[in-house]
């Protein structure tokens, strides 16, 4: 047992966790937000994250370091390729990853657990190679990993046949083909994400600890069905502190942002809006809607008269018609992007109007807001389908023969979220699961306690 004096300080009793996110925005929150959360517990955490968004890292409470994807300079842009940046990850991030490890071998306090990304296994290779604790987090939810888990296994073949739809899959409601993640679909879709996919259980038997963002109320039975195989500790919602526990004092952000977001401009302009009367709409970071798509939107968000709020990316800015902005600037505000934590928490919300990213439906379940699901590819499409019929906060905008929203749906949708019947129900299980998210995570909670269990094995493993 090794004696503490009274010159360590209480961060550094607890060994020290480095944390590696997949290098985008939906990652790094919420891996970032793990690292605040096991600093604010007594674990020194350092975020190993690429050189193109090690910049975009701010978070005092946890140290910084940079590894190396292969493209320092653009980050997957400049690769252009999935498969290409996958590899290039791997054999770069191998290097420079251990490079950290051994950075801090002859320091009070080494490297004891590498907490990876799920979707970069060749860290755990890393974390045994130098002899430390590995621990995969998912970033999506039990429901997707239960789903991908039993592929790899061969509990589940592709292609699956439309034909036999409902699909049966023990832990989890009926599934139609259009509630089913892309890659499953169309598994020839994305032949490079799918394997990417996959390989998230090449190795996961070598892995100490197994962590997944959700929670027991909301998805205990999804992991618990295949837990033989994916004994996932349930550690969610990693939303920042603020908006659930308050227990990490001024944990109102992840703490990184790969934009910069107009926050005043939003806030200023939701502050003159009546109580739950405005639109937020985003489809985060990496969709691209086509023209088509977003002029649909466009004119069902005009039609609706509603006030919105819309994060429109400069990269997508080419595909908003060009009617659209003069014509709505008394009901409207456009930003490229926006905190949308501070956004939905604000008391002028109505309503959110979602992709389905597994970040963006934690953050409306845990700010208790009414979502409208339009998803687009990925994982996005399994999420809706519980939004709407499993936890019963939203409904889900159904799409034509060629795939597209048309404007009579999204008004449709808009009206039955925050003004029709199903309003009423819809507004009061938002509320149920807002408090059930702050309840997992409070002090003695389902996930809090998995948290804890964790923190207490660095703690005794470096004791020892
Ligand atoms: N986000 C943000 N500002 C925006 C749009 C999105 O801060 O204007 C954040 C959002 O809070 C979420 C993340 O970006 O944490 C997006 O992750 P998600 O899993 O929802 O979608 P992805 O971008 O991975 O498709």
């Amino acid at each position: 047992m090794s004696q503490l004096t009274s010159a360590t300080p209480k961060k550094e009793v607890g060994g020290h966790v480095v944390v590696v996110p997949y290098p985008s925005q939906g990652h790094i929150n919420p891996l970032l937000q793990f690292a605040k959360r096991l600093a604010s517990k007594g674990i020194k955490a350092t975020i190993a994250t690429t050189h193109y968004t090690v910049s975009s890292i701010c978070a005092p409470q946890v140290g910084v370091e940079p590894i190396s994807d292969g493209f320092d300079q653009g980050g997957f842009a400049e690769a252009k390729r999935e498969d290409l940046y996958i590899e290039s990850f791997k054999s770069n991030g191998s290097k420079t990853l251990s490079q950290v490890i051994k950075k801090y071998l002859d320091t009070s306090n080494p490297v004891s657990c590498i907490v990876y990304d799920s979707f970069l296994p060749w860290a755990l290779d890393v974390a045994k190679q130098h002899g430390l604790y590995g621990a995969s987090f998912f970033t999506n939810s039990a429901t997707i990993c239960n789903i991908f888990c039993r592929i790899h296994h061969g509990l589940l073949t592709l292609p699956v046949n439309i034909e036999d739809m409902p699909l049966l899959v023990p832990g989890l409601p009926p599934l139609n083909f259009h509630d089913l993640p892309t890659f499953v679909r169309f598994p020839q879709s994305n032949p490079a994400y799918l394997a990417m996919k996959l390989n998230q259980y090449s190795n996961l038997d070598k892995a100490d600890w197994i962590f997944d963002n959700t929670f027991e109320e909301l998805e205990g039975e999804e992991a618990r069905s295949v837990s033989q195989q994916w004994p996932g500790k349930l550690i969610g919602p990693m939303v920042p502190s603020a908006y659930l526990d308050g227990r990490i004092k001024g944990d109102k952000g992840y703490g990184s942002s790969l934009w910069k977001p107009l926050s005043g401009e939003c806030i200023e302009w939701l502050e003159t809006k009546p109580e739950k009367s405005v639109v937020y709409i985003s489809f985060g970071s990496m969709v691209s809607l086509t023209a088509e798509q977003m002029e649909e939107l466009a004119q069902g968000f005009k039609e609706s008269n509603l006030h919105f709020l819309w994060v429109v990316r400069a990269s997508q800015l080419d595909q908003l018609p060009k009617w659209f902005t003069d014509s709505t600037k008394e009901k409207g505000l456009i930003v490229s992007w926006c905190n949308q934590l501070e956004v939905l928490e604000h008391k002028a919300i109505g309503c959110f109007v979602t992709h389905c990213g597994w970040n963006s439906t934690l953050e409306g379940l845990s700010l208790g807001v009414p979502m409208v699901g339009v998803p687009q590819w990925a994982d996005q499409l399994t999420d809706a389908k519980y939004i709407e019929e499993i936890w019963e906060v939203g409904v889900r905008a159904k799409e034509d023969d060629k795939g597209i929203v048309r404007k009579e749906e999204i008004i449709k949708c808009l009206k039955q979220v925050m003004e029709g019947e199903r309003s009423q129900e819809i507004k009061k299980n938002a509320i149920k699961w807002k408090k059930s998210a702050k309840k997992a995570v409070s002090e003695g909670g389902s996930s809090d306690k998995n948290i804890d269990e964790f923190v207490n094995s660095l703690m005794s493993s470096k004791d020892n």
